[in-house]
């Protein structure tokens, strides 16, 4: 079968592989759509990041070349020895986070948090960017019947955004800021509407991805080429600041924008991924007793989350900008998110239907 492999920084190849034996426990997918995600795009430009070179993941016993993918839905094919929680022919999505079970955080509930993490897609066992998969049975979701294949591509991503509203201070009625309307600021900002936010402040560089903000429930947009945030969110909170600013850009100076957004005693929740260290002046902190808090993956929540996208109150399908095939990864997937900020969410099908 073909799959999308990293092999390398910018160098992911589409390649000829064995599908995938099913042993007991496993399900075996057949992939109708897998997003590329703001991860994969790290692993490409400067990875490795979480990709194992030298050492085999502990979860997984592989080292690269690895298949990516881990934002996919598809169709049930087969089913191992023992699974019971779905069956042939079903639509379903997958919570690719791989946990060992064993660890303090994995027993304590916080499997996200556990010491031996992977994901599947990126740190080998598989992945969204193939024809099948396989993968145990537990992390396998049941679509509903009103959710498409490639709204099930995106519960991955949904589910991120859900689990950092969820882990912040916010109260309905509370103010936020949402630095970055890629794919994760523009879920957050559904779910932050969701849960009752009264002002939502987008922040991003990028006049399209504001704009889809304000469509998908912004109340307020920031472009900091053109306006200084400090003084809009200034404006928008009667000079008080957000209860909380959601960092989702990854940037320098969207880190120290985020935090000097926030109200006194208030909070910056970071979701983003960093390609590098930041400085910033504690006394941002100190002075008036913020918080800096973060937020990894989701724990337990994909339930809730397809419910979300089923009832509507989070638009999965407003966040697709373009659809390809697996043999244009790199060109028309890659390298058009790094070159394009007009796109959001960019799918990618095994072959073109
Ligand atoms: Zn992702
Ligand atoms: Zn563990």
């Amino acid at each position: 079968m073909k799959a999308a492999m990293w092999y390398g920084l910018h160098d992911v190849r589409v390649v000829d592989v064995a599908e995938p034996p099913v042993e007991a426990g496993m399900v075996k997918i057949k992939i109708e759509w897998c997003g590329i995600c703001g991860s994969d795009l790290h692993e490409f430009t400067t990875g490795p990041i979480t990709i194992p070179v030298n050492t085999p993941h502990p979860l997984t016993g592989q080292v690269a070349p690895v298949i990516l993918g881990h934002e996919f839905s598809g169709t049930v094919v087969e089913i191992g020895d023992g699974v019971t929680n779905v069956q042939i022919g079903d639509r379903v999505t997958v919570e690719p986070i791989l946990t060992c079970g064993e660890c303090v955080q994995c027993k304590s509930g916080r499997y996200n948090l556990c010491s031996q993490r992977g994901f599947h897609g990126i740190t080998g066992g598989g992945g969204g960017f193939s024809e099948y998969t396989t993968i145990q049975s537990d992390l396998v979701h049941k679509l509903p019947d009103n959710i498409s294949f490639e709204e099930g591509a995106v519960v991955e991503p949904a589910a991120v955004a859900v689990h950092a509203v969820r882990l912040s201070s916010l109260n309905i009625g509370d103010s936020c800021a949402v630095f970055g309307a890629g794919p994760i600021g523009l879920l957050i900002i559904q779910v932050a509407r969701a849960a009752g936010a009264s002002k939502i402040v987008a922040v991003d560089v990028s006049e399209q991805r504001l704009s889809k903000a304000l469509e998908l429930g912004a109340t307020h947009i920031v472009n900091p080429t053109r306006q200084i945030t400090a003084e809009v969110i200034h404006d928008v909170t009667d000079g008080h600041g957000v209860d909380v600013g959601f960092e989702a850009a990854g940037a320098e100076l969207s880190f120290r924008e985020t935090l000097q957004s926030v109200k006194p005693n208030g909070e910056m929740l970071i979701v983003s991924l960093w390609e590098r260290e930041v400085s910033f002046n504690p006394n941002w902190l100190v002075l008036d007793e913020r918080k800096i808090v973060s937020s990894v993956a989701y724990c337990r929540e994909y339930p809730e989350v397809i419910s979300l996208i089923a009832s509507g109150k989070i638009n999965a399908r407003g966040l697709i900008t373009k659809k390809i095939q697996l043999d244009d990864i790199v060109e028309e997937g890659f390298k058009t998110l790094l070159t394009d900020k007009t796109h959001s969410k960019i799918l990618v099908a095994p072959t073109l239907r």
